[in-house]
Parts: structure tokens; C-alpha cells; sequence
């Protein structure tokens, strides 16, 4: 047997003929660039998540920028970001002109260090924050890190790449959010057949700096407000997107189950998943393991790999010890919490469809390691 970290190729019964149709139409009809699957797109999103704007673009990255760039963030403007977090979120602080400020997170959830973050926001007076929803939930502090970003005039972006179909006490985590954006890189919880994102606001003015901003600060054909790029959602992949909206609540339900497996049967093999803080219902994107012990992080990742079982390391360095930092950042606070993340982290195979002799083989795995003492 061979389970795989992620696998993103189980499609729904009929789902590939469906997009195969589609393509055949829309290549017909040379519908390639914005049309009626974007706007479509745009609308369901709106309402799955409970926002009033949705504007769709290229990439997550570029949503992360064109939400930067709608806040007004430009050159020599200071940052907070979290020191644990994909690359780009500190990427596109840089790329917007921004001086980026990190911030350590905490180990309970993966989200930002609050006090540390409350510390920075005093001290540094940052024109704008970017934090991360890792791991398919959010920070415990959810409300208190708006209240406080509100209270300091601090424009907050929530960087919502991994928490599409999270909920916070009964309501979408994006709803209520300054300025939050997605991606649909293929392996998100809702994964495009390429490359696309989204920025999400209750505002208007921002939605409209943000959808003018990706496609070249256009106010008319030829007539440009602002020095924007190209950042326009390819028509392809709104229509791939549709097609897996109709799915998207199933593969979710069939995350949370292996997630809600995992965390009923790996602490009686020594090993405890994190738990999404009270309040959250998580999107069972990410299973998230700490293993502080090193030699035994190294046999397990062993036994893992001797018996073809995919793992990940989400995310194997924190920001600011990346080579790529040292010349933009400007400061780091709080503690190390994000570099002692980077070396214990151990995610187990998680994906829409598991079947549940894939998670028996991978528990059981897990098992056989902490018998040889592998794990904690
Ligand atoms: C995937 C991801 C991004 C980048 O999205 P792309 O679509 O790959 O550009 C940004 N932030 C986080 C937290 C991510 O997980």
C-alpha cells in the first residue's frame, strides 16, 4: 500500500467529463479572459463565504499584493508579518514596496503571537498587518487582533490561502475581515486546474482599488488610473472552480472526518494533532503534528517513507532565517516559537476522499514507530 501526502487527482464520479466538456465549449466560443464563469465564480464565493465583494485574480500571491496595494501599502510603509507562514506572505510585502516587520506565532494554534503582535503594533505604528490562517483555522485571538488593528488604525489583510470553509462561532472566518484573500493553487481546499486567487472585502472602495490595480489601473480601455499589472482570473479556471463548487461541501465533510480520525485515534500512539482553537470548525486541510524529540522526528519520517507514506513539514523554516529576508526585514518580535514550529512540525496525509484503509495504514504506521520508540 502507498498513501500519498495529498493526492488532488480523486475526482467526484463525472467531474472530469465535465470539465472536459466545459473546455470543449468555452475553446469553442474563445471564452478565455473574464466572461460569465468569472463573474459566476465571484458571486458564489461571495456567498459561500459571507463577504460583500469578491475579486478574482491570478494567483494567491498576487491577491496578497492587490489587497496590500488596495490598503494604500506602498514604499517605505512598515508590515507585520507572521515569522511562520508560506513565503509569499513576506514576498509580497516586499514586492508592494512594504519594509516587513516579523512577528512570532504561537504553538498552541500556529497563529500570530498576540502579545508579541500587540508589542509590534505599539512600537512600530505599522500601516498594515498580514496574518495567516495556517492549517485550515484560525487564530484564537481572532477578534481581539481585528479589535486591536481597528483601534490603531493598523490595516489588517488576513492571508486565507489554507482556511476556504472555515468557520468561526457559526460564521465563514472571512466575513467580518478588513481585507482577506484565497488561493486556489491545485492543492488548496478548493484548488483551481492552475493558478488563481481572490481578495475579499465588505468594502467597496477597497474591492474596486484591488480590481482596477489587476488589470492595469484600468478606468477604461485605454484609459489607466493607477500603474497596476495583470492579475485577471483566467475564464478556464472560473469554470473549473465552478465545477468543483458543486462538490466543495462534500470534500470538506470528507477532510474534517479523516482530520476528526485522526485526532480520535493518534494520541494513543503518543502522537497529538493540534486542534483548531474553541470556536472553530476546520476545513481538514492540513493535519498538523509537533515532534519535538529530533531523532525521534527522524525515525518516524523514516518509517513513514519505508512504507511509502507521503508527510509533509508545513513549514520547514520560519521567515526571517530565510536568506531571501535578510536584506527587507526590518525587525523580529516576540520569541522563537516560529523556529522551534520549523524544526518539530510533521503533517500526516490529509485530502479530500481518503479512503479509511489509507488512514488505518497510516495510524497504524504511527503505531508501530512508537513502539519502536520513534515518536513521543
Ligand atoms: C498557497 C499560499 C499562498 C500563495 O498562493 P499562490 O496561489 O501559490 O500564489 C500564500 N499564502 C499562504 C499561507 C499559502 O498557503
Amino acid at each position: 500500500m502507498k498513501v500519498p501526502f495529498i493526492d488532488i487527482a480523486r475526482y467526484e464520479t463525472g467531474f472530469q467529463q465535465r470539465w472536459l466538456d466545459k473546455v470543449a465549449s468555452m475553446s469553442a466560443a474563445a471564452q478565455f479572459i473574464g466572461g460569465s464563469e468569472v463573474n459566476t465564480l465571484e458571486d458564489r464565493l461571495k456567498s459561500a463565504l459571507d463577504v460583500r465583494h469578491a475579486v478574482g485574480c491570478a494567483n494567491g500571491t498576487d491577491a496578497l499584493q492587490l489587497g496590500l496595494r488596495a490598503l494604500g501599502v506602498g514604499a517605505g510603509d512598515v508590515v507585520l508579518v507572521p515569522n511562520a507562514t508560506f513565503w509569499a506572505t513576506f514576498e509580497a510585502v516586499v514586492n508592494v514596496g512594504g519594509v516587513p516587520v516579523t512577528v512570532d506565532i504561537d504553538l498552541m494554534d500556529g497563529g500570530i503571537d498576540h502579545q508579541a503582535f500587540e508589542e509590534a503594533v505599539k512600537a512600530e505604528r505599522p500601516k498594515a498587518a498580514v496574518v495567516a490562517h495556517l492549517y485550515g483555522w484560525g487564530t484564537s485571538h481572532i477578534r481581539a487582533l481585528r479589535a486591536l488593528c481597528l483601534q490603531h488604525d493598523v490595516q489588517l489583510l488576513e492571508d486565507g490561502a489554507q482556511c476556504f470553509g472555515v468557520t468561526y462561532q457559526g460564521e465563514s472566518l472571512f466575513k467580518g475581515a478588513r481585507i482577506a484573500t484565497t488561493s486556489f493553487y491545485p492543492a488548496k481546499v478548493l484548488g483551481a486546474a492552475g493558478d488563481a486567487g481572490a481578495v475579499f472585502t465588505d468594502d467597496a472602495a477597497l474591492a474596486e482599488r484591488a480590481r482596477r490595480l489587476g488589470n492595469h489601473g484600468r478606468t477604461a480601455h485605454y484609459g489607466y488610473g493607477d500603474v497596476g499589472w495583470n492579475s485577471r482570473l483566467d475564464a478556464l479556471q472560473a469554470a473549473f472552480l465552478n465545477l468543483s463548487m458543486n462538490y466543495i461541501d462534500a470534500r470538506i465533510q470528507s477532510r474534517r472526518r479523516s482530520a476528526e480520525e485522526y485526532r480520535r485515534r493518534l494520541p494513543a500512539t503518543g502522537l497529538t494533532p493540534m486542534n483548531p482553537p474553541a470556536g472553530y470548525v476546520e476545513n481538514g486541510y492540513c493535519n498538523v503534528c509537533l515532534v519535538s524529540d529530533t531523532s525521534k522526528k527522524q525515525r518516524l519520517e523514516a518509517l513513514l517513507k519505508a512504507r511509502s507514506i507521503g508527510f509533509g513539514n508545513i513549514y520547514p523554516g520560519a521567515m526571517s532565517v530565510q536568506e531571501g529576508a535578510a536584506k527587507y526585514l526590518k525587525k523580529h518580535y516576540g520569541g522563537t516559537n516560529a523556529e522551534r514550529l520549523s524544526k518539530t512540525v510533521l503533517n500526516l496525509p490529509l485530502f479530500a476522499y481518503m479512503k479509511p484503509e489509507e488512514l488505518d495504514y497510516v495510524i497504524t504506521a504511527v503505531q508501530d514507530a512508537v513502539m519502536n520508540g520513534a515518536a513521543e
